[in-house]
Parts: C-alpha cells; structure tokens; sequence
C-alpha cells in the first residue's frame, strides 16, 4: 500500500521522536513515524539520562540548546504521570594538570551556576566523593536527569496525541522519484517531500539509500550499576581524565558510565552486555570516584552504540539532496540536546529560520562541513572527553 505523507521520519530514538513531536505541533499535518523496533529500543533507552549539559560541552555553553531542552523536559514532566526529573548537585573533576586549565576555561564560559572548589572544600561538601588525586573541581548547583526510556516514550505518547502516525516497521529503501521521497519499508511504501533520517547509527546506511554520504561511526559506551550495603549520599559526577562520570539512581544504585574509543565496525554484531574489559576497567579504577564503591556490587550492566563524527559533534540540517533532513552523531548527547534538535529540524522544514528565534550556531552543525566522506579511521572523541 502506498501512504502520501507530509514527513517521513526515520527512526524513533529521542531525535526522531522530538522531530515529529515539534513537527505536529508546528502544524504539519501528516507525520510519520518509522521505527524498526520498539521506540527508544536502542541508545535512547540505555542512557544515563543526564541533562545537564553545561556539564562538559563547549559548544552548547551560552547558546539556547542547554535551556530549550531543560524547558522542554519540565513541560513533557508536567504533561506526563510517568516522568520524573531529578536534579542533584554536579561536579566535573579533573584528575591532570592540563584538566585543570580547562575546567578553569569552562567556568568562565558557564551559563549556569558555577564555582571552582578545592579538593578540600569538596571533601566538606561530598564526604563519599574520591578526593585524592584531584586537580580542581567544577561545581554545579543543579545537575537534573530523566529517565531516557520514559521520556522518549512519553513524549512519544503526546506526540501520536499530537496526531503523529507511529509505526513499527524497518525501512529497507529511501528513494527520490519526480521530486518525491519513495520510502520502502518491510511493509508498505510512503511518499512525502520531505524525509528526516533520525536512524542513530544506522543513519549513514540510511542516507547512503539517497546518495548522501560523510564520516560517520559508532563507539560503545558502556554502563555498569553498583549496589552498597551503605545508602549513599552521591551527586551526579564526571571524571574525564579517567574516564568515568555517573550519578545515584532514584533506588539508591550508583550508575557508574564508561565512554569507550574503539570503532565499533559491525553494527550487528555488537553485544549488547558490557565488554569484560570495560567491567575489569571499572574494577580497577572506580575508587578513584569513590572508596565506597571499591566492593560495591555488580547489579546490572549493559552496553550500546552510541553515534561518532570525526569532531565528535552532531550532524544537523537538509543535506545536499533537497528535502532529505538529517540529526545524526549525537555522541552522548542525544537525550540532552535532543529535544532541541528535533524543534531545530522541524522549523526548517517548515521554512523558518532556526536562527531568527534562538541563539544557535547552525553552521557548527553544519552536515557538510567533513571534506572527506571516505575518512574511515578518524579518532574517536566522546561528548565526555576533555
Ligand atoms: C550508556 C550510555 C549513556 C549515555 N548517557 C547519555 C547522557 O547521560 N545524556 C545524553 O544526552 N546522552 C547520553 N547517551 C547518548 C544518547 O543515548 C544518544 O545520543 C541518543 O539516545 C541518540 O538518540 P537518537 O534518537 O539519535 O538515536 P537512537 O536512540 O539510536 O534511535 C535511532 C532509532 O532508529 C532506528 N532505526 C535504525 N535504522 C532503522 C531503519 N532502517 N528503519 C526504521 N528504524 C530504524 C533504531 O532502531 C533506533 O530506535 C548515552 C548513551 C549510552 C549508550
């Protein structure tokens, strides 16, 4: 059966999700959906859920992305019985001289309440926090979470209220025919004008369907869940120089997050628990973060890939193709700056300028701007990386 829609949306992770919410509520008619398996089934779903992106991110510090989508978050909460924002104090703590300089340069930069703190002021303030071997530490009044699973989901649900046609089906062809988008899926076939490729990791096999191309990989990132006899009073914590950031969970567990660097090659091959490695890693260095967790136990633990550029930015814009829109490498970012991504998505295709209404440096997301689409071996940088 052929569907004439408006907006093709392809993948239904927080980005794809957002899209077609901001989409609907813009007035555009016919939205659909595409989602090969359940929504928020892949990265969007095993998050830690952070959004305080102030946290470590460069580029979103002073722009509109970090409050639209912190709004954002507050409204879906009050529309919603199943969300929950938590907020707890923050610190990003550097462990190397050189961290030190730059969390230095991000407190100067910061939008958000912020102070430096000494190693000792910080021992006062966070007794279960690791303080040895600390350089300097960035303290943040607010550092809030969501649940990522529930709030893609629900806003899901307000976005098919919205009048958005959700569909679970795999899109196995995106073609362009007499100006028109052919978009086959396992199923059936939709046109519309306009495609927006929110497909995660898939998103290059997705825009290669159309001809489009550019450097795109995924990296795991890894999650690992500790449980102490002790209830512990934790912040949420972020640690680049040994690479671990985490937070308390609503049950009391300690979520303890490890950002890895390798390129992840095949994309259905990946296993889904962490890798032995990652486990043996946290093992060894989660003291570091806190002596409390040196015999903590293991209660869950799990990996996903997680979208990687050569800059380690996202990709976000209509590509050379007319009317083939594009959010991909998201890093770890996505359910911070997600919802402002899919409002950014859907002004421009409805013909407005994102630019003219928030402060948002548009052609940093630019998704021409990697000279060399074949550059398969760039380094990868996580979002948490200094
Ligand atoms: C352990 C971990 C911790 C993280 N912590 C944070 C954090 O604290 N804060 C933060 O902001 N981000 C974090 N991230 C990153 C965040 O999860 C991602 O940036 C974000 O979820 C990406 O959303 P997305 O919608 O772009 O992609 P996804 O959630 O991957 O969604 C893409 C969807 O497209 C679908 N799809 C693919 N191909 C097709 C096809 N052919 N047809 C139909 N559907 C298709 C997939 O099934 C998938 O559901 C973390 C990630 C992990 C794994």
């Amino acid at each position: 059966m052929v569907h004439e829609t408006d907006v093709t949306v392809i993948g239904a992770g927080m980005s794809g999700v957002s899209t077609a919410y901001h989409l609907a509520e813009g007035g555009v008619d016919d939205v659909v959906l595409l989602e090969k398996d359940g929504p928020a089934s892949k990265a969007s779903g095993r998050a830690a859920g952070s959004i305080s992106g102030d946290f470590f991110n460069e580029y979103s510090v002073g722009t509109d992305i970090i409050d639209y989508s912190f709004e954002f978050y507050r409204e879906l909460e009050a529309m919603s019985d199943k969300l929950d924002l938590h907020s707890r104090r923050g610190y990003t703590m550097s462990h190397t001289a050189e961290g030190r300089e730059i969390l230095g340069e991000l407190h100067l930069r910061s939008s958000s309440a912020t102070e430096m703190l000494s190693p000792d002021e910080l021992e006062e303030r966070e007794p279960h926090l690791e303080t040895e071997g600390v350089t300097a530490i960035l303290a943040f009044e607010e550092a809030p979470r969501v649940d990522p699973y529930t709030a893609t989901t629900e806003l899901l649900s307000v976005a098919t209220d919205r009048g958005v046609e959700f569909r679970t089906e795999e899109v196995a062809d995106v073609s362009k025919e007499s100006g028109e988008f052919v978009v086959e899926t396992d199923a059936e076939t939709y046109r519309s004008e306009t495609v927006v490729n929110t497909a995660g990791v898939w998103a290059r096999v997705i825009a290669n369907m159309v001809g489009v191309d550019f450097p795109f990989s995924a990296r795991p990132s890894e999650a690992i869940v500790m449980r102490t006899e002790e209830d512990l009073d934790f912040p949420e914590y972020n640690c680049p120089d040994i690479e671990l950031y985490g937070h308390k969970e609503p049950n009391g567990d300690i979520f303890v997050g490890k950002a890895g660097h390798r390129h992840i090659r095949d994309l259905e091959a990946f296993s889904t628990d962490a890798e032995e490695s990652t486990l043996q890693y946290v093992a060894k260095h989660v003291h570091q973060v806190s002596e409390k967790l040196t015999n903590a136990e293991v209660v869950n633990h799990w990996g996903e890939r997680c979208q990687a550029t050569p800059d380690r930015h996202p990709l976000l814009g209509e590509t050379e193709v007319d009317g083939f829109y594009l959010i991909c490498g998201l890093n770890g970012t996505g359910i911070m700056h997600g919802p402002f991504y899919g409002r950014v998505i859907a002004d421009l295709v409805r013909g407005e300028d994102p630019e003219e209404t928030f402060d948002v440096p548009l052609d940093f997301f630019d998704p021409h701007r990697f000279a060399d689409a074949d550059e398969e071996d760039f380094e990868i940088k996580n979002a948490i990386d200094w």
